[in-house]
């Protein structure tokens, strides 16, 4: 366990880091240790997952085009190809110069033209990545690749707080990364925890709540950054098959599941996917995660083996895993 303090304590704390707001919080002995250490943990992550940072492993290895990594790059790296090749390509670390192009890396936002994406796109596919797993070593075969871990980074970090809470011999606990909850265990008293789940569009706060243990629940949607341009909204989930932001009626995707790297790619993926990919992808990997879908025609669907713990005030319809 971690620290000495008395055997019924709660400890919390917030904070900002990987632009967004963060709170941790973990009850029981050893709370306040543990917050600690997790609060240091996600310093030390924003260091060394941010693609600005020019002290970085990931910066270092966006300007040489190759390098061994560390494990812990390593293991973000499997994760990541893993997920570009289970989603068909729709998860794609290499997407970052599409992202510099569209501004999105620095807050210079512009539309850039179809051809500049077009050239671009011939840069952004991971299966141009070459990794291998025994040496770790990396190497981009076109000049110019880069990439970036912005669809998975959060996820990671929340499971490593998890990862932390249990060595501290913490039972209960939760992390908010910027709407993005990862559960330890149950609350205080035995029961689930709530977790409400954003509606972007949601101007009259209906209720969705989901009652989880021990599950990471990840929201991914256009409306978490975006610009405006000509009256055209532009979001930083980018289609690697077009280089747009994509546009496929779904506004907001919610995965749940115990592994919270997992979370988070998959709803990068999954909001990318659309619909009708989506409840395909997960027929076939049901055991795997749930998900609640939200379109722009104010329709929320639902997996059915989150279906019992979803409360809504709005019409509700679940994809069953037998059609
Ligand atoms: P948020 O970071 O707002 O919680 P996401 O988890 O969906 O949302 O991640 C979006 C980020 O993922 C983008 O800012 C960008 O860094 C990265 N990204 C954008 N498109 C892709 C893609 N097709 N594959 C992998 N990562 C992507
Ligand atoms: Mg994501």
């Amino acid at each position: 366990g971690c620290g000495t303090d008395g055997g019924d304590t709660e400890a919390s704390r917030d904070l900002f880091a990987m632009d967004t707001y963060m709170t941790v919080t973990a009850y029981g002995k050893g709370a306040t240790e543990a917050v600690d250490q997790a609060a240091d943990e996600i310093s030390r992550l924003d260091q060394l997952l941010s693609t600005g940072n020019e002290d970085s492993e990931i910066y270092k290895i966006n300007q040489s085009g190759d390098g061994i990594l560390s494990e812990e790059t390593a293991y973000l790296v499997e994760r990541s190809l893993d997920l570009y090749e289970a989603t068909d390509g729709a998860f794609d670390i290499a997407i970052y110069p599409v992202m510099k192009a569209w501004g999105f890396t620095d807050d210079n936002f512009r539309v850039p033209g179809a051809d500049e994406l077009k050239d671009l796109l011939t840069l952004t596919d991971a299966s141009d990545i070459s990794y291998d797993k025994e040496t770790s070593q990396i190497a981009f075969k076109k000049d110019g690749m880069q990439i970036d871990f912005g669809g998975i980074a959060k996820g990671y970090t929340s499971a490593r707080i998890m990862d932390i809470f249990r060595a501290c011999g913490i039972k209960s606990g939760l992390v908010n990364l910027g709407g993005n909850v990862q559960a330890l265990g149950t609350k205080k008293d035995g029961s689930s925890w709530r977790v409400a789940v954003q509606d972007p569009q949601d101007t009259d706060q209906y209720l969705r709540v989901l009652s989880i243990q021990d599950k990471a629940v990840i929201t991914s949607g256009g409306y978490e950054r975006y610009f405006e341009q000509d009256g055209r909204t532009y979001h930083h989930i980018i289609d690697p098959k077009t280089g747009y932001p994509v546009e496929n009626g779904l506004i907001s995707v919610s995965i749940v599941t115990a592994d919270g790297t997992l979370a988070d790619g998959l709803s990068t993926s999954v909001f990318i996917m659309g619909k009708e990919a989506a409840t395909e992808y997960w027929r076939n990997h049901s055991d795997e995660f749930d998900m609640i879908l939200m379109t722009d025609d104010r329709e929320i669907y639902v997996t059915e083996g989150i279906a019992d713990s979803f409360e809504s005030e709005m019409d509700t319809k679940i994809i069953e895993k037998k059609v």
